[in-house]
């Protein structure tokens, strides 16, 4: 149906991920390596934390009761009966009369309710002077401050960033229980195309797509299992394909979707047999965008276009990753913001152009906006989304930006 209708983005990306599914496999990974993953359990707090009472500070523990009345010039004696650092614990119960002294984080000993700093005191060895009255429970860190036994801190589905990798830490775990993340493999086609490294020759030009689409797969935390250049030879690239997809959820191509001679994808999926989705969307850069199936493998071939490819990675892959993953940070995100710049085109699809977000100011960069050209996207933070049959857009415009 999509073959003469150009699919609309949203539905495109209904399409795709009608044709494959959310991530089930969990794998249990050290928490060093945690960052950027999905907890795949709902975690709860074995032990309160902190398991004891604590001294916020150094200073001595005592009963508060015992400090009533004192100031500098009439402090109150105490009699300094243990010490306690942290890590260590004092047998002791204070008793009436008593202090111990005692560091920052240790735990409180029994029978004081109260931690004085040791500034406000005469920092004494047997007996200590006290300058100022405490409150019960003055300096006092109750037990389970942080959270509680019980206490359910992290759920299914988070993002593990370093604070909920320090959360699990807390709570005594070594690794943590997270969704696999698909794997995705990514081959860029064109005859034209040479590795950095080798001479530039008449007629090539450097492949930019393996980095720029494998980096920016890394940068949203999608490890990109293999890259590869192949030929324009559909019988080369069916065959990668199917290499790709004995363990790949995703294969993404670029190059070879539109309609040369040379656009060999459709060939390509014709040798593999694959379902052919969708082709080509509603919206620029990157109209050409094919969308197949190969066995259980989502196919995805972007437009060669440096632009085209990076643009459709972030409005259509993002998504579908972002469901396969179980990657709710992978959503877009979307903000409002008012123009800085004329963009003059007056344009009949939907269009994507790279620009500068900075509180609500949205700016364009100097340079040429063509989806060929890769070095005007340094600096670029956004995509501002304009829709069909929408006229030039002016500086003052408010419009809508998707966050790269
Ligand atoms: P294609 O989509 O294959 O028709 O390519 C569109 C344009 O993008 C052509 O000018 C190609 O040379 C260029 N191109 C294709 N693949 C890459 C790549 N991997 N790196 C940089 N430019 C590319
Ligand atoms: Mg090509």
């Amino acid at each position: 149906m999509y073959e003469i209708m150009r699919c609309p983005l949203e539905e495109g990306i209904r399409l795709a991920k009608e044709n494959c599914m959310p991530e089930t496999c969990t794998e249990e990974v050290s928490l060093l390596t945690a960052f950027g993953r999905i907890l795949a359990e709902d975690v709860c707090a074995p032990h309160s934390q902190p398991p004891f009472p604590r001294s916020p500070l150094d200073g001595y523990a005592f009963r508060a009761v015992d400090s009533t009345g004192a100031t500098k010039e009439a402090p109150v004696r105490l009699t300094v009966v243990g010490e306690v650092f942290a890590g260590g614990v004092c047998a002791k119960t204070v008793k009436e009369g008593e202090a111990v002294r005692i560091m920052t984080g240790a735990p409180i000993p029994d029978g004081a309710d109260c931690v004085i700093r040791q500034e406000d005191t005469n920092y004494g060895e047997d007996i200590v002077e006290v300058y100022t009255a405490l409150k019960p429970y003055a300096n006092y860190c109750f037990v389970g401050e942080d959270y509680k036994e019980g206490d359910c801190l992290l759920t299914k589905g988070t993002n593990l960033t370093s604070v909920e990798i320090g959360i699990l830490a807390s709570l005594g775990k070594e690794t943590a229980l997270v969704y696999k993340t698909p794997e995705v493999h990514l081959i860029t086609t064109g005859d034209e195309l040479i590795m950095p490294g080798e001479a530039l020759r008449p007629g090539k030009i450097y492949d930019s797509n393996l980095y720029t689409i494998g980096v920016r797969l890394q940068e949203l935390g999608i490890p990109v299992t293999m890259h590869t250049h192949v030929m324009d030879e559909p019988q080369a690239v069916a065959q990668a394909i199917r290499e790709a997809s004995k363990t790949a959820q995703v294969v993404i191509t670029t190059g070879g979707v539109s309609v040369g001679k040379k656009d060999i994808m459709h060939e390509v999926l014709s040798i593999l047999e694959a379902k052919k989705i969708f082709w080509k969307m509603d919206l620029k850069p990157g109209t050409p965008t094919l969308c197949g199936k190969y066995e259980d493998t989502l196919l995805i071939g972007l437009s060669g276009n440096p632009f085209g490819a990076i643009t459709n990675l972030e409005i259509f892959v993002r998504p579908i990753l972002a469901y396969l993953g179980n990657m709710p940070s992978l959503e877009p995100v979307v903000k409002q913001g008012v123009l800085e710049d004329d963009f003059g085109k007056p344009s009949k699809v939907r269009r994507f152009v790279r620009a500068i977000y900075e509180d609500g100011v949205v700016s364009l960069p100097k340079g040429s906006h063509s989806s060929g050209v890769l070095s005007s996207m340094r600096g670029c933070n956004c995509l501002i989304d304009i829709p069909g049959d929408s006229d030039a857009v002016h500086k003052g415009d408010k419009v809508c930006v998707r966050m790269l």
